[in-house]
């Protein structure tokens, strides 16, 4: 099913609906057209767990970048015994990959931000590109909390995609850590290991580093580019716009 409703009306629809809500509004009318595209990071986790209650059957996917903690992977397969589903991995095109290998080496992250960005592209942009193209309603688990550069993250944004609308929703947007971790001991979450050793944002390995205290939860990605802005720390998955 397309998108084909105006913004405003589908904004007013959405306007006073809960996650649950949204969950189920997603599945009754777009079916498998609909998602959860998470990296499993407690946010994800929690949509997991509410969509499993009121939506059983959404899609859950996830951008594997092959370079992800064992953590991670662990998580995934706790996931899928947990909720009996199975998550749908979107890898990077492999004769891609050997090339930018071949040409950069393993670690080209290292060298400049461009080459840390070409990575992105090539392991998760790329990925993600592709699994959006199987959907018209994108589930995200962006918080406003996250960094500075989140802080206006819309509930609901209808983007366009290569002439086409997608239906961009972060039901959980307004929700703070507190919040969030309230939920997942609550309802038994299964939750990424890392968090225990001090990560506060979950990505590849390397790339992402625990956090201390005093430091904003983003701050431990790509740590050697600390110098620059927390725009920098984005990979080019979520761009800007407007929404609800
Ligand atoms: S986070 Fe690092 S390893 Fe992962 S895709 Fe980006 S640059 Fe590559």
């Amino acid at each position: 099913m397309v998108i084909e409703t105006t913004e405003k009306d589908l904004y007013e629809e959405l306007r006073d609906m809960g996650p649950e809500d949204m969950f189920r509004w997603a599945l009754a009318h777009h079916g498998p057209r609909a998602g959860i595209v998470t990296s499993f990071q407690d946010t994800g986790c929690v949509m997991i767990d509410m969509m499993s209650k009121v939506a059983p059957g959404l899609r859950v996917m996830t951008v594997d970048t092959l370079r992800l903690h064992e953590e991670t992977y662990a998580l995934m397969r706790e996931v899928e015994q947990r909720y009996g589903l199975t998550v749908e991995r979107f890898t990077p095109d492999p004769a891609r990959l050997k090339r930018m290998v071949a040409q950069h080496g393993e670690y080209l992250f290292f060298d400049d931000k461009a080459k840390q960005e070409y990575c992105c592209k090539i392991r998760k942009v790329e990925p993600n590109d592709a699994a959006l193209e199987t959907l018209d309603v994108w589930f995200t688990g962006l918080r406003r909390d996250h960094s500075e550069f989140r802080q206006e993250t819309p509930k609901a944004q209808l983007i366009n995609r290569n002439g086409r609308k997608l239906l961009k929703l972060a039901p959980l947007a307004d929700w703070d850590k507190e919040r969030i971790d309230a939920y997942s001991e609550e309802h038994g979450v299964p939750k990424n290991a890392l968090y225990e050793k001090g990560y506060t944002s979950i990505g590849c390995v390397i790339c992402t580093t625990p956090t201390l205290p005093h430091e904003h939860a983003r701050a431990g990605r790509w740590r050697w580019f600390n110098y620059l802005d927390e725009d920098n720390k984005e990979c080019g998955i979520h761009i800007g716009g407007s929404g609800i």
